[in-house]
């Protein structure tokens, strides 16, 4: 672990011309697990498209909504994170957060045709000539339904547009050592993520990458406060951790493991 966090950033890269999709299932989804490496590939010169699949309705709003919807709220955050992280373009699916237990309503992401949302974004993909989707790993990375169904989604978008997925996943162990992780206050259980031999793309944010990833974190008022970030928030959220399928594309080019 240490010989990671010591590692040397890889060098920047000119991305130009290239462009990754990304799909999420909440706002705040893409800053917590893929904030960095969005800021990278921005900074590089990469396009990122951002698809969110709901607007996170049925999270615990922490600040007044003062006659808004929390769904209104979170769609304006979302927007300001997507600025700061260089999103060039925002696509939102426009279904509804399906909670946990999911609930009854017909409009629930879990409920949404996924054949036809992955032919929806895979001709995204083949529109916008991108190389590669990210998405989550096969449990939603801690077992939320929507993000079962992004991985769902996200791995049939990329072969019907024959390009790479990558699962978006965590590091268990690694956070097992580091601070509180939102994804504890998210009730994740023990077997969250993957374990560390299983993750063959690992991102380690420069300090300035993980200053905007903070940014972004903060910029979703409604669910995320700064003494939530506080404790060892380097160590807990400088690495962002994917498994590829498909050829190497991208990501692989910012890898930090030397695993594959
Ligand atoms: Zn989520």
């Amino acid at each position: 672990m240490s010989l990671l966090l010591d590692s040397p950033v890889s060098p920047a890269r000119d991305l130009t011309g290239r462009t990754v999709v990304f799909v999420h299932a909440h706002p705040d989804d893409e800053a917590i697990f893929t904030g960095a490496t969005i800021r990278r590939l921005a900074d590089a010169g990469a396009r990122v498209v951002l698809v969110t699949a709901t607007s996170g309705e049925l999270g615990e709003p922490r600040v007044p909504l003062r006659g808004r919807t929390l769904g209104q709220v979170r769609d304006a955050e979302l927007e300001r994170s997507a600025d700061l992280l260089g999103v060039q373009r925002l696509v939102r699916l426009g279904k509804r957060d399906s909670g946990i237990p999911v609930g009854d309503d017909p409009r629930a992401f879990v409920r949404a045709d996924l054949p036809a949302l992955a032919r929806t974004i895979a001709a995204l993909v083949e529109r916008e000539g991108a190389e590669a989707v990210v998405g989550y790993d096969a449990d939603g990375i801690y077992g939320h339904p929507d993000h079962v169904a992004v991985h769902l989604l996200a791995r049939h978008a990329a072969g019907l547009a024959g390009v790479t997925s990558y699962d978006a996943t965590v590091d268990r162990e690694h956070l097992h050592f580091a601070g509180a992780h939102l994804l504890g206050q998210a009730g994740a259980g023990a077997e969250y993520g993957r374990v560390t031999a299983e993750i063959g793309v690992a991102l380690a944010a420069t300090p300035r990458e993980l200053a905007v990833k903070r940014a972004a974190l903060l910029a979703h008022a409604s669910q995320i406060t700064a003494p939530m970030l506080d404790e060892r928030f380097q160590e807990t959220y400088e690495l962002e951790w994917y498994l590829r399928r498909g050829p190497r594309a991208v990501l692989d080019e910012m890898n930090v493991h030397a695993l594959v």
